[in-house]
């Protein structure tokens, strides 16, 4: 009714009143907002329609449009813009807003809510965005003059009723290496929906070779790297000394006074060597072999030869010197009739006197035969002699001599201990001079019952000895 009463009168003003200035309209704008962007079947939204730019305005017609197939209309309320003059209506996906007075006096002027919609989305929403807009229709201001405003709208989205997501296996996307982590993903069998999550980087790598970086020898460490061909990484290792490989070893042998050598070289280095001393082998010495034998005054000489050298020892056999043979230490009882025999090993030709405690013996105090030199001091002389221990020494042409002692007893003394001790004592010294076979004087009892029992039973002895003395 307004609408078209303002119509009429806006004719009536173009032919009747010439005024150009009063056609030219004004242009505002019409905002809208809601209080989600987001709803499920079931919920309710708020959509408020507000003038967000005002031209100045006396009436005005706008509706928020919906779609009826996602929404219905829970209620409406009208803004506060206006609120005193304004109706509210509403229609299959719209409801509308008619504001104002065609007699207000003045321009309703500011931005403000006009209206606000409740929608509810149908429980039969299928999943989609949904546009909600604020559309203008028409308005004047207090001078009937028509203005314009642009309108606005809002989305809404309707989701997908939510589901237990159906997840496949895990597919490798890209695979993992030692440089980059991979990916792999999964897809629900019953909607669109991927998942994707990171595979590691490997702790393997792809190492190239070995490359020795410093050679190890026989005695020190090496060392040696590696790179990864995909990541670069490197690896230091060391490389163990080698340790000395000693050869079989040359041999300088020994000989019978000097060390042999055994010298083994290093078959890694050859200037590594090492030595072993093979010790001297000693002279392979023969049997000694005599020379010169040796006499009573002159050395000998003997030899031996080493079977591995050759070479040759010689040995001094010291001269035999004069000794006695027979008779050393005898013993005469005073009294005896018996001469003392001696033996000594020079030859008789070369004796020159005897020597009886240093002093020299004349020719009649002792006979001198040939069997090397068989010397007999007679009993006179003896008788001379004092009871006691006496050094005989026989001397030779050369200036050789060779020394013994004897002993005078007293007649007595040998008497008292008239025993088988005694007897043999005597008898012994008989058997080496050789004087008991011619017992002279017969007065001596013991010895030549002694003398008697030794024919008997020790001829063979005496024999021995006789032939010794030939
Ligand atoms: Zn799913
Ligand atoms: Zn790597
Ligand atoms: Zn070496
Ligand atoms: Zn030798």
């Amino acid at each position: 009714m307004k609408k078209w009463s303002r119509i009429i009168v806006a004719v009536l003003l173009a032919f009747c009143v010439m005024n150009v200035s009063a056609m030219a309209a004004g242009s505002g704008s019409l905002g809208i907002a809601s209080s989600g962007t987001e709803a499920k079947p079931g919920d309710t939204i708020t959509v408020t329609m507000s003038v967000t730019s005002n031209p100045g305005i006396a009436t005005l017609a706008a509706h928020i449009s919906y779609d009826p197939e996602v929404f219905t209309l829970e209620s409406k309320s009208i803004g506060g813009l206006l609120a005193e003059n304004t109706a509210a209506y509403d229609s299959a996906g719209n409801v509308g807003f008619d504001l104002g007075d065609d007699t207000a006096l003045a321009n309703v002027e500011g931005t403000g809510a006009i209206g606000v919609a409740v929608l509810k989305v149908k429980e039969t929403a299928s999943p989609r965005t949904s546009i909600i807009s604020a559309v203008f229709e028409e308005g004047y201001d207090v001078d009937i003059t028509p203005i314009t405003m642009s309108g606005s709208s809002v989305s809404i989205t309707i989701p997908a009723p939510a589901h237990e997501h159906s997840w496949g296996d895990w597919t490798v996307t890209s695979d993992a290496t030692c440089a980059a982590e991979g990916v792999e993903t999964r897809n629900c069998s019953g909607c669109e929906e991927t998942e994707t999550r990171a595979i590691s980087k490997l702790t393997t790598h792809t190492w190239g070779d070995w490359t020795v970086t410093a050679a190890a020898s026989c005695t020190a460490d090496g060392t040696k790297t590696r790179t990864c061909s995909v990541c670069g990484e490197t690896e230091t290792e060391t490389i163990p000394a080698a340790g000395h490989k000693w050869d079989d070893g040359k041999v300088t042998a020994a000989t019978c006074t000097t060390d042999g050598v055994k010298t083994y070289t290093c078959q890694n280095d050859a200037t590594h060597t090492r030595t072993e001393t093979i010790a001297a082998l000693g002279h392979d010495w023969g049997e000694w072999t005599t020379i010169k034998e040796a006499t009573i005054t002159e050395d000998g000489e003997k030899t031996r030869t080493c079977a591995r050298c050759g070479e040759i020892q010689t040995e001094v056999i010291p001269a035999e010197g004069y000794k006695f043979l027979e008779g050393m230490d005898a013993s005469w009882t005073k009294g005896s009739s018996e001469d003392l025999g001696f033996r000594v090993n020079g030859e008789a030709a070369g004796f020159d006197h005897a020597e009886v405690d240093g002093t020299a013996l004349t020719k009649e105090n002792y006979t001198v035969a040939e069997g090397s030199t068989i010397l007999k001091l007679k009993p006179e002389f003896l008788e001379s002699l004092t009871v006691g221990s006496h050094t005989l020494t026989a001397v030779y042409t050369d200036g050789g001599k060779a020394n013994t002692t004897f002993s005078i007893k007293d007649k007595e003394t040998a008497a008292q201990p008239a025993t088988g001790s005694t007897q043999s004592s005597t008898g012994n010294n008989n058997t080496k001079d050789e004087v008991k076979k011619s017992p002279q004087t017969g007065d001596d009892t013991p010895i030549a019952l002694w003398i008697g029992a030794l024919i008997l039973c020790g001829g063979t002895a005496v024999l021995v000895g006789k032939r010794k003395y030939e």
